[in-house]
């Protein structure tokens, strides 16, 4: 089977006290009530980097750059209809306090508590190089 590939970019935003931050998945959307790392679609034209500045911009009213994007890992998942390649990156310097811009809810969580938080199949081997880095 022939799948489309999906380029979604996901970010681990970790403070100063090593809990990073995770979001529900709001109502209406694909996978609602389930928890992720923020992030999206990369469109057209976007790097990975450029993506992920954008959707912290619009998802949490955060700013970073990419010198403070560090690649950790990726997820590579296939779902029916399409196969979702997911870099995911650690952030852990950025300007803004992190604030529910789209609905989503938001917290702050230890890595260590992230598998009390159901997370679309794609982002769960997210959490083990996780707990490793912090
Ligand atoms: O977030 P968005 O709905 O744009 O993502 C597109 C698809 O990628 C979702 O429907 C979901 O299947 C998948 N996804 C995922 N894990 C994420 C973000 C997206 O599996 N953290």
């Amino acid at each position: 089977m022939t799948r489309r590939l999906l380029l979604v970019v996901a970010c681990a935003l970790v403070d100063a006290d090593n809990r990073i931050l995770i979001a529900q998945r709001p109502e209406g959307k694909a996978l609602a009530g389930l928890w992720e790392f923020p992030g999206g679609k990369v469109d057209a034209g976007e790097t990975p980097e450029d993506a992920l500045i954008r959707e912290l911009r619009e998802e949490l009213g955060v700013e970073t750059k990419t010198a403070c994007l560090a690649p950790l890992t990726f997820a590579s998942h296939s779902y029916d209809d399409f196969h979702l390649l997911m870099p995911l990156y650690v952030c852990r310097r950025w300007t803004g306090f992190p604030r529910s811009l789209e609905g989503q809810a938001l917290k702050w969580v230890r890595a260590k508590q992230l598998r009390d938080y159901p997370m679309p199949p794609a982002d769960e081997p997210l959490i083990a190089p996780l707990i490793e880095l912090l």
